[in-house]
């Protein structure tokens, strides 16, 4: 794994996976744009989250809601009330600073005096103006996660779908905090983005269901390619829960500055649903919730056995999938010696993450003949949807394999005299973690690659 962020960021934008946002005007803090190689990993990381979470179950549903939403929605699920870090200012070199990680003696950040202000709280929404009107009413926040936007459309799904108990909603989207002080590269940024699952079930059945989704989660991340040794749980207890939550284990990666959380699972109760549904008082809520004078749904299911409507609990497993980019690429990087002596650096991404799956190098770019193979077998292998296959014509083999074991694309073949020449076309398949070189006809390569990626 990398030891330092320092290596990784540098790689990340000398081959294109990351950079800062808004470079060219000096950089916007907390904001990072993926790039050709960035997005790839991204998309991968989703499309594996989703394939687990909705497609190989058969109790989930996908859900994409909007980002702006009913500033109602923040009144109710609590963040406007509570949605705050604790921060302080330095009096010396006046600058600001989230507290949370102060224990009784406040010391600054920046320049380690103890002159600093007593923490207070700071709202962590992006607020924003809608419409062409600018006054009092006419604002609302940008979503600090994407759950509001699940449990507002609870009825929707219920209705559309037929779902009884245990279901689940699954999104993939972006969220907005301003957080007081963005660092450690993507870990901690202004904009991300969230994998979010909020399962709900029958009361008295979340503790279950929260152990569930706890270990299923931590497996989800090892499949992902991260090592056992490498997380750990938290129990969040006491003031450290967030507002909605009555227990919340936390899964923790250690990343270059240390173990730090990489996803939250939370068991929420029955306080989202019970905060956004009309009609509270009919459902006795365990949950401690605000007063609903807006809502016009009833964010309830009905009960056959018992013949009567419930608020059902909910679990959310939500994972950062920025943050689980930075733990994938941090314990791929491996910087291995040689038996020559020489050193590479190698991401060793599982072949599902690989944002290159197959390079294809011809030896020589100027031999049509060898030239026209290489473009065949790219269209070929591209024609099977696994993901981006490079066709890559810099005629330096060598040179290719050192960039392709920097990106981590798993499979590199080239084609040469022999495959334009010899009998059944045979090209050279080179694997980037044994760098064994194996001869297989052009005609089995696709076979050969699908049965790689797909097993
Ligand atoms: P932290 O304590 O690190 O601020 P949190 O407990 O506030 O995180 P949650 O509200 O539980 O985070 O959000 C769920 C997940 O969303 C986190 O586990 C993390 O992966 C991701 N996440 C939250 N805030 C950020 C951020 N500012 N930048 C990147 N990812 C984030």
């Amino acid at each position: 794994p990398a030891k330092t962020m320092d290596e990784l960021v540098s790689l990340c934008k000398r081959r294109g996976f990351i950079f800062q946002g808004s470079e060219i005007y000096g950089g916007m803090q907390g904001a990072y744009d993926y790039g050709p190689l960035g997005i790839e990993l991204k998309n991968n990381l989703k499309a594996a989250w989703w394939r687990a979470m909705v497609y190989e179950r058969d109790d989930v549903e996908g859900l994409d809601a909007a980002i702006i939403q009913n500033k109602n929605v923040y009144k109710y699920s609590g963040h406007e009330d509570t949605f705050t870090d604790p921060m302080v200012d330095c009096h010396e070199c006046k600058s600001r600073m989230r507290a949370d990680h102060m224990k009784d003696i406040k010391v600054c950040d920046n320049c380690g005096s103890t002159n600093v202000t007593e923490p207070r709280d700071f709202n962590l929404m992006f607020k924003t103006n809608v419409g062409p009107m600018v006054n009092e009413e006419s604002y609302t926040y940008l979503r600090p996660e994407t759950a509001q936007g699940i449990f507002t459309n609870f009825k929707n799904v219920v209705d559309s779908t037929s779902r009884t108990l245990p279901f689940g909603i699954a999104q993939i989207g972006k969220s907005f905090r301003n957080e007081i002080t963005p660092r450690n590269f993507i870990f901690r940024v202004r904009e991300f983005e969230q994998m979010e699952l909020e399962f709900f079930c029958k009361p008295g059945e979340d503790e279950k269901w929260h152990e569930f989704w706890v270990g299923a989660r931590k497996q989800w991340w090892l499949d992902q390619g991260l090592a056992e040794e490498n997380i750990e749980f938290e129990y969040v207890t006491g003031d450290d829960l967030a507002h909605y939550s009555k227990s919340t284990v936390d899964i923790l990666y250690k990343f270059p500055h240390g173990f730090e959380e990489l996803e939250g699972v939370a068991n929420r109760t029955d306080y989202d649903l019970g905060s956004h549904t009309k009609a509270q008082e009919e459902f006795g809520l365990s949950a401690k919730v605000k007063q609903n004078e807006h809502s016009t749904a009833k964010l309830a299911i009905r009960d056959l056995e018992a013949n009567k409507w419930e608020v059902p609990f909910c679990i959310e497993p939500s994972a950062g999938l920025d943050r689980g980019l930075l733990a994938v690429m941090t314990e791929a990087y491996t910087e291995e010696e040689l038996p020559n002596g020489s050193t590479r650096t190698v991401l060793k991404f599982k072949p599902h993450l690989a944002p290159i799956k197959v390079a294809i190098m011809p030896l020589k770019k100027n031999k049509p003949e060898i030239v026209a193979l290489a473009k065949e077998l790219k269209n070929k292998l591209q024609k099977l949807g696994l993901g981006r296959i490079l066709y890559e014509n810099t005629g330096n083999v060598g040179k290719g394999y050192r960039r392709h074991d920097e990106v981590g694309t798993p499979i590199c073949v080239t084609v040469d005299f022999d495959s334009i020449e010899k009998e059944g076309a045979p090209v050279t398949v080179r694997d980037r973690d044994t760098m064994e070189q194996i001869v297989v006809p052009a005609a089995e390569l696709p076979a050969y690659v699908v049965n790689y990626f797909i097993n």
